[in-house]
């Protein structure tokens, strides 16, 4: 094994053993969390050795990052997942071969990923992002429009709905990114009392790396986790 590969399994693991305690504090089994190691970082030759590795779920936040990937590690068995905003004029290209789109942040993108998806036989899995924080530089609806917002949604029969998606307050402490995340589960919970029949709220997307501890104690089932998968190495 390389030194960049013996270091990715060494930081994989340490990864996924702090998933696992983090969901037995929660009650859960480790395997009732989805790690998806945020490649933006990265090139795609670390990409593809992170995967060899076994993380076999990969997320960018940029669409023109993902295809570049998508393109050059057509080969390799990845699940992508969009994790950051995406403009409407990059939909088209960016669901074309994607396994989540994490960012569902607003009804005009949704309207337009269904167009992109309305002659498919499957539906679409997305998360509808919320900005939970109230940060005015983050993308998402706010916790307090997204419940008249989902029969609309519900409308979009491309889309499947699987739960929600956030990040929490930049540079909070512990307490307060706590509770951002406890809102986010709150949040879910009060709207599933409502929820149209076509979709479910299971998923919650929510801790990356200085957090995902915390996230999962709250309730978390994907992690969109980046550097700390990627310490010691030279990303350059
Ligand atoms: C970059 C990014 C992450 C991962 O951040 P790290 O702190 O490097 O783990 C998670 N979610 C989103 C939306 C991101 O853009």
């Amino acid at each position: 094994m390389s030194d960049l590969q013996q270091q990715l399994a060494t930081n994989l693991d340490s990864v996924k053993q702090r998933i696992e305690a983090a969901a037995q504090r929660s009650g859960r089994s480790g395997e009732a969390v989805q790690l998806v190691a945020v490649c933006k970082y990265v090139s795609s030759d670390i990409t593809a050795a992170l995967v060899s590795a076994g993380c076999q779920h990969v997320g960018e936040n940029r669409p023109q990052q993902l295809w570049d990937k998508q393109e050059t590690l057509a080969d390799a068995d990845i699940h992508w997942h969009m994790i950051g905003h995406l403009q409407r004029n990059k939909v088209q290209r960016t669901v074309r071969s994607l396994t989540m789109l994490h960012a569902g942040d607003s009804i005009r993108l949704l309207k337009a990923v269904q167009q992109a998806v309305a002659d498919r036989q499957e539906r679409l899995p997305v998360l509808l992002q919320i900005n939970i924080s109230g940060e005015p530089s983050k993308h998402g609806f706010a916790p307090t429009e997204i419940a008249s917002h989902m029969e609309e949604i519900a409308q979009f029969e491309g889309l499947s709905v699987h739960g929600l998606m956030t990040m929490a307050t930049l540079g909070a402490n512990e307490d307060d990114t706590r509770r951002d995340f406890e809102r986010l589960r709150q949040l879910r919970d009060q709207l599933e009392t409502n929820c149209p029949d076509t979709m479910q709220l299971n998923e919650l997307s929510m801790g990356m790396s200085g957090d995902f501890e915390l996230a999962i104690e709250e309730g978390a089932t994907l992690v969109r986790v980046g550097s700390a998968l990627f310490e010691g190495i030279s990303t350059g």
